[in-house]
């Protein structure tokens, strides 16, 4: 692909660019509401056809079969992912191997499905019976394309739904990819991809009266706008949105470890992350030694070209999320943190920034409380327990929390008094197919992954039979 290809943009078209060097790369469709009436007709006509006539052990088939699709191609997805969003290509290849990997997760979990029997008395045969709602409709955002789409796919499909899936304006290559690779395994109709803005197709997904059911991940004013749709039609809704995740390095902890941990929670993706520890919560007994270990891990953090294998940073995913970062370097010096550690943009072409560090940061200022989604680091002193947790929930958000400790009995009582949906212990990003993920608070409504997510996508139909 020649990355500096210039197609030209129209009213009908949305330009895909490579935040590594600010150019376009193709152009693809840009539906509004008739695009999704067609598409959710399209569902509908999957559910109530072929798709829906599937039985468990047929469906999990399809998707197994899907799953080995992608993995022949998983190298030009990855180059794929690594053009449209700036991640570092190792990274997304890593990605996209995880992201297969839940798909097949959910085809295997439907072999070992039941209906519970449900036992009310000898005359009586009662069982719950799950069954899929029917049409879903999924809105994904830019900074994990095919991981974040996996993860709904894979529960929303072996469910037995149909899908309408609106990817993010800025990132729609893979997702293309995704449903492209799927035809003629998947029936016609079962998944379809319309690319769109927010306030195009996006909108006139979630106000659809023909869809079942609702999945959106993205900033948490936007899930508003969502949920405010959603509750138009009475649409039940699954939200996956912002975090702002503290991370506790207690004074007994692995100090050296912690930094490290601490470098990778907030520059992985740079910073682009929902769960990115963007709050390093740190005892005032191991401030100064943890300082000099996290400069030191964020200095081994390589900034460059996604595409050359020693890159760990790449370009932040576009103009808007740079000019974004650049803002919040303004409003962390303006209130009064100490820059310890990068704070510049890089020349372009691209939209590369440096892996950013404040310390002497006030939990109630603006740098604390609200998302950045770039790489800036805002360091927090604690004196003792009870203030690092009343720190660590004092946030609007509830996604994700770490904590560093070498004592057990502390790791469990901290899991359990921060008000997040994860809590990582020694470790940041410890995720697998079985282990849901979701918010607290304005961080979400619902889970994903994990066996639960799949009676996110389902309901449950009550059958009692009089034996008499
Ligand atoms: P965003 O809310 O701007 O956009 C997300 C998606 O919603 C895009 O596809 C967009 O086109 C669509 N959209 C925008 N306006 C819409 C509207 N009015 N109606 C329907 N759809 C609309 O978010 P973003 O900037 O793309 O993504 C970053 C945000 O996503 C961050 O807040 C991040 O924390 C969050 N996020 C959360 C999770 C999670 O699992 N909790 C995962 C990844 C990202």
């Amino acid at each position: 692909m020649d990355r500096r290809a210039r197609p030209a943009d129209s009213g009908n078209t949305l330009t895909t660019r490579d935040p590594a060097v600010d150019a376009p790369i193709t152009t693809v469709p840009r539906g509004g509401a008739s695009e999704i009436d067609a598409a959710v007709d399209a569902a509908r006509g999957a559910f109530e056809g072929e798709w829906g006539a599937l039985d468990h052990t047929e469906r999990a088939d399809r998707l197994l079969a899907w799953a080995a699709e992608l993995r022949d191609h998983a190298d030009e997805l990855a180059r794929l992912e690594s053009l449209d969003t700036g991640k570092p290509e190792a990274f997304a290849a890593a990605e996209i191997d995880e992201g297969i990997g839940y798909i097949e997760y959910y085809a295997y979990l439907l072999h070992g499905d039941t209906d519970d029997r449900v036992p009310v008395g000898e005359d009586t045969h009662a069982y719950n019976r799950a069954e899929p709602y029917g049409v879903a409709g999924l809105v994904v955002p830019w900074n994990y394309p095919v991981l974040l789409t996996s993860w709904r796919l894979g529960p929303v499909l072996a469910a037995g739904n149909a899908v309408v899936l609106k990817p993010a304006e800025s990132t729609p290559l893979t997702t293309t990819r995704l449903a492209q690779l799927a035809a003629g395994i998947l029936p016609d109709g079962a998944l379809n991809v319309v690319h769109g803005l927010g306030d195009e197709a996006g909108a006139a997904l979630t106000s659809h009266p023909g869809v079942d059911k609702l999945s959106f991940t993205g900033e948490d004013s936007t899930g508003e706008l969502v949920m405010g749709a959603a509750a138009e039609n009475i649409t039940p809704v699954t939200l996956e949105l912002g975090g702002k995740s503290p991370f506790v390095v207690f004074p007994d902890a692995d100090v050296e470890a912690a930094a490290a941990t601490a470098a990778e929670g907030i520059f992985y993706n740079v910073g682009q992350s929902c769960d990115a520890l963007s709050r390093t919560l740190v005892h005032e007994d191991i401030h100064a030694e943890f300082l000099d270990h996290f400069l030191d891990a964020a200095a081994e953090w390589s900034v460059g070209d996604p595409l050359d294998e020693g890159t760990t940073v790449g370009p932040l995913s576009s103009e808007q999320q740079y000019e974004k970062v650049r803002d919040y370097v303004e409003i962390g010096r303006d209130g009064g943190a100490d820059l310890v550690q990068g704070g510049a943009g890089l020349d372009g072409p691209g939209w590369f920034h440096e892996p950013t560090i404040f310390d002497g940061v006030d939990n109630d200022s603006r740098l604390a409380q609200e998302e950045v989604f770039g790489p800036v680091a805002a360091v927090i002193e604690f004196g003792d327990y009870a203030e690092a947790i009343a720190l660590a929930n004092d946030v609007d958000y509830g996604l994700a929390a770490a904590v560093a400790t070498t004592d057990l009995s502390l790791a469990h009582r901290a899991a359990a008094d921060i008000k997040a949906g994860t809590v990582w212990v020694n470790d940041y990003a410890r995720f697998a197919p079985g282990l849901a993920f979701g918010g607290y608070k304005r961080s979400g409504i619902g889970r994903e992954c994990g066996a639960e997510a799949l009676d996110e996508y389902r309901q449950t139909k009550t059958v009692a039979i009089n034996l008499n």
